[in-house]
């Protein structure tokens, strides 16, 4: 391993103190908590659609109810020019593939 983990060692301290109260309030992380589920709610940035479009890809593929499963992607998709390039061309390789 070229770098030793400390992040990581100290994150889980971090987050061990943290559920026994001596961390982050509990307010606080209702707070940042809320602010995450916003975030996911309103919509997704490229790299979250990147991340998943394989599988989006495979789910139109198979003919899955894109729109009730990955709402945001598809959402996404129509926004992003970019992000649609890239689908459409993984939707084609797929279609060749089958
Ligand atoms: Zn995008």
């Amino acid at each position: 391993m070229p770098f030793p983990d400390h992040p990581r060692r100290k994150a889980k301290v971090r987050h061990e103190s943290g559920q026994r109260g001596t961390g982050l309030s509990s307010a606080g992380a209702a707070r940042i908590l809320r602010g995450l589920a916003i975030t996911f709610e309103e919509e997704y940035d490229c790299a979250q659609v990147e991340r998943l479009m394989a599988e989006y890809t495979e789910m139109v593929s198979r003919g899955d109810d894109t729109a009730s499963l990955l709402p945001l992607v598809k959402y996404h998709l129509q926004l992003c020019l970019d992000c649609r390039e890239e689908y459409e061309a993984l939707l084609r390789a797929l279609e060749i593939t089958i």
